[in-house]
């Protein structure tokens, strides 16, 4: 996913919470007694982030409103009793909700907002008339002009509006376009790209019901699985975000399959590589206690797909389809 987060600078707090290093925002609003009231939709999509997905930072400052860069949640979105020191704008420091955020990097030229509005001002229209829930929009379409919705602290942006928004930049290329805008394109494709993957191995884990497909293997702890690709990511632009590339692996599986200690037949069997299977440890074991049985399928039908495989077998070396020589 893609959020996107709309501040002022002088908001942001100190430290941990300062701009790029977090976000927050109160869990309730306010009300007329200073008693916590309703909750509010822009606040609420802070408990939506997962780690991984991508931010883009929107800074309001009048008219030079921009985009000036983007970074990585660290974490899911969670409540917390902690609060800034600076607080400012947080009149009710209560319960707060937080995302910690990694990998905070500038845009070398930011976007400007106005620039933005004004050449897309037909299409921003249009598709904000066609969402569903314009409330998880950072803008509006009010007295019949486009601007930043008042307290849209944080709202989502789909693959659509990414494009359009920044389809230009993401195209700049070289010659024609100015350094800063190339490297500003290749900031976005960088946080569109891992803003996939993150979909990527969310969707996988969620098929394999959020545990190690290995058999026998119980591991079902979030914190210890992995979404594998079969096919390198590096290496097959044309699979990425296929889930038939996938598996759900715990750190233990997916740390053998990657090094080629096995890999699956046609029929989603383990092929454990020869030479570890006669060999002694408690890993080469492990694997070798499963060589030929089945891996736990996924719903929805998706299966590994062959290409993925072919390409598995080829980079760790390993033919299951070869005869293999008589188990020692
Ligand atoms: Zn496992």
């Amino acid at each position: 996913m893609i959020f996107v987060e709309m501040s002022r600078g002088e908001a942001h707090g100190d430290g941990k919470w300062a701009f790029g290093s977090a976000l927050f925002s109160p869990s309730r609003k306010l009300g007329g007694n200073g008693q916590p009231r309703g909750r509010w939709p822009y606040w609420e999509n802070l408990l939506a982030v997962r780690a991984e997905d991508v931010i883009l930072h929107l800074k309001l400052d009048g008219p030079h409103s921009a985009f000036v860069g983007c970074s990585i949640a660290a974490s899911d979105g969670y409540r917390t009793r902690e609060s800034p020191s600076n607080p400012n704008k947080i009149k009710h420091p209560g319960l707060l909700y937080r995302v910690d955020l990694k990998e905070y990097r500038p845009f070398p030229s930011k976007i400007l907002l106005s620039d933005l509005f004004q050449r897309h001002d037909q299409f921003l229209r249009e598709y904000f008339q066609r969402k569903s829930k314009p409330k998880d929009l950072f803008y509006v379409v009010q007295s019949n002009r486009l601007q930043c919705l008042n307290g849209a602290y944080l709202s989502c942006m789909d693959d659509e509006l990414f494009q359009l928004l920044f389809g230009d930049f993401l195209e700049a290329t070289g010659q024609q376009a100015a350094p800063t805008k190339v490297e500003t394109g290749e900031v976005l494709r960088q946080g569109k790209a891992r803003s996939g993957q993150a979909a990527f191995a969310r969707k996988i884990k969620e098929i394999y019901g959020c545990r190690c497909c290995f058999p026998g293997c119980e591991i079902d702890d979030e914190r210890f699985l992995v979404a594998a690709h079969i096919a390198r990511w590096a290496d097959s632009p044309q699979m990425r975000g296929e889930l038939g590339n996938g598996l759900c692996l715990c750190v233990l599986h997916d740390k053998a399959f990657e090094l080629g200690e096995f890999t699956l037949d046609q029929n989603l069997r383990v092929f454990v590589r020869a030479d570890t299977r006669t060999k002694e440890g408690a890993v080469a074991s492990q694997l070798s206690g499963r060589h030929g049985s089945q891996i736990r399928t996924a719903l929805m039908g998706v299966v590994p797909n062959d290409v993925a495989l072919h390409a598995h077998w080829e980079r760790v070396g390993l033919d299951p389809l070869e005869p293999q020589p008589p188990h020692a």
